[in-house]
């Protein structure tokens, strides 16, 4: 892969991590406990309504969910940055083609080639 490409999908790769935790510390706490860990942050409960608080409690299920995607999203792009600084980046983790370069473009933390996605 020539050097420039690899740069472009680096930096693209650096922005998108970024956005993802800046998103993640928007709905959660990091946890402290755990690298790369993210826990919801609780919404108050208010006391004696029961109607909003199975609002709270509905919007932290969703806040839960949204916060497990961005997770695994930012587990990918983290991946794709470890795999450029051991120079592994681009060779599909399941038949270690190289990735084509279309797809990387589209997708800079793909870990397998288009081959290998749809079968
Ligand atoms: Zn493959």
């Amino acid at each position: 892969m020539d050097t420039e490409l690899l740069n472009t999908l680096k930096e693209a790769l650096k922005k998108e991590k970024l956005l993802l935790e800046q998103e993640l510390s928007s709905i959660a706490a990091k946890d402290p406990k755990v690298a790369g860990d993210w826990d919801s942050k609780h919404p108050r409960v208010p006391e004696g309504n029961e109607e909003e608080a199975a609002d709270e409690v509905e919007e932290y299920e969703e806040r839960t969910l949204i916060e497990q995607t961005l997770e695994t999203r930012l587990k990918e792009v983290a991946a794709a940055l470890a795999r450029i600084a051991n120079n592994t980046y681009g060779a599909c983790e399941k038949c270690g083609a190289q990735i084509q370069k279309e797809r990387l473009v589209a997708v800079p933390s793909a870990r397998t080639c288009e081959h290998c996605m749809t079968s």
